[in-house]
């Protein structure tokens, strides 16, 4: 013993990254570039990443837009990080539930966590609302509800012709999303937490999810909740941004509000998402939340900050909080270059540039890695 504190060990994280279509091809190989950096400046972690090209190209050499061994291929990844699913010449259903939603629901992601807001430098379109008023993170029922699957169509073509998508809600499903919606609010500092509901129009399932909510909201007395229809929480995140924090929603109804924050917080470029295993039964898989985009594939002009976000999400589930810190400051130190703004945000500059720029910054604010010392 030489009395100086020991070396802690160093830790390999093992990514899977699926680039997927469109866009993804570019701003996944950003992020895995982003990664690499933090991990080369890092004396904490080395990240081992395997890539993996599913998606449509696959889908038209083999038929099937993941092999039927995917999630087996996928299972001892430490964590995913996804580009987007999404063919002109496929029908979205089969793009959809052959890739993204396929390893959502086999991996049981069940929590899909949509943070949101306006970073330095980014003209949000609300005239009223400062950057401080628009923090908000959406939970998404990930595993359920609108989007679990149940249904049918049948006489097709015919004048007779129907077709249903059933809603599935369950009392487990419920629970389990409210409570991680609870104790997220809780680790907030606001501790403010709006259950999004229908009941009024929709009088089985989401009356169930009001009940679940009221029950669940007993084990977090010190968490402020509410309750607000879906349509009157559009309106509220327009006009009253600042009295909303944490948002738990139906799979559908988060979605679109999804949607809605992302383009209130400056662009659908930005935004990030992750959908969780909270359990870690199984890896969870960080991705944009816009689609492939195939207005601008292949012309260097995406915006890569989505994907970068998804990374600091990525980083912070795996424990390495000082990486995903260095990481969202360098995000925002690059945001608040509007030369470094890309078309989507009134901007010229393009993937590469804002990609070189992210990088160069963790560089100068992580020291370089020093040699570890020889044990002898
Ligand atoms: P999908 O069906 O796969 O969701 P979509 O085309 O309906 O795809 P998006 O791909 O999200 O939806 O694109 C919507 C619009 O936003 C497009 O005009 C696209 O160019 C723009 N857009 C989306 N993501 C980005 C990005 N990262 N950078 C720049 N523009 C983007």
């Amino acid at each position: 013993m030489n009395g100086e504190a020991p070396y802690p060990p160093m830790k390999t994280y093992s990514i899977a990254t699926i680039p997927g279509d469109g866009i993804g091809k570019e701003v996944i190989p950003a992020g895995q570039r982003v990664l690499q950096t933090l991990a080369d400046a890092s004396e904490r972690f080395r990240l081992v990443f395997e890539d993996f090209g599913w998606g449509g190209d696959h889908y038209r050499q083999h038929g099937l837009m993941m092999p039927a061994d995917g999630l087996d291929q996928l299972r001892s990844k430490d964590a995913i990080l996804f580009g987007s699913a999404g063919d002109p010449h496929i029908p979205d259903h089969i793009t959809l539930w052959g890739l993204r939603l396929k390893i959502c629901q086999g991996f049981d992601q069940y929590a899909n966590v949509r943070p949101t807001r306006i970073l330095p430098g980014i003209d949000a379109p609300l005239k009223r609302c400062t950057p401080a008023d628009l923090d908000w993170v959406i939970v998404r029922e990930n595993s359920e509800g609108e989007y679990a699957g149940v249904g049918g169509r049948v006489h097709q073509g015919l004048p007779l012709e129907a077709a249903t998508d059933v809603s599935v809600m369950t009392r487990t499903g419920v629970e389990r999303i409210m409570r991680y919606a609870f104790r997220l609010a809780q680790s907030r500092p606001r501790k403010r937490l709006t259950v999004v509901t229908k009941s009024n129009a929709q009088r089985h399932a989401m009356v169930m999810w009001d009940e679940i909510a009221a029950q669940v909201a007993t084990e977090f007395p010190d968490v402020h909740w509410d309750k607000e229809l879906v349509d009157a929480a559009t309106a509220r995140m327009v006009n009253r941004p600042a009295s909303l924090d944490t948002l738990v929603a139906t799979n559908l109804h988060a979605d679109i509000l999804s949607d809605l924050a992302a383009a209130l917080a400056g662009s659908l470029g930005i935004a990030p998402t992750g959908n969780i295993d909270p359990e870690r039964r199984f890896p969870s898989m960080f991705e944009p939340i816009h689609g492939s985009a195939f207005d601008i594939m292949g012309l260097g002009l995406a915006n890569p900050v989505g994907t970068f976000w998804s990374c600091v999400m990525l980083l912070e589930h795996l424990g390495e909080a000082d990486a995903a810190q260095t990481l969202m400051q360098a995000i925002e130190h690059t945001t608040a270059d509007t030369r470094l703004h890309t078309r989507d945000l009134g901007g010229t500059a393009t993937t590469a540039e804002v990609t070189d720029a992210v990088c160069a910054r963790v560089r100068a604010m992580a020291p370089a890695r020093s040699p570890k010392p020889v044990p002898h």
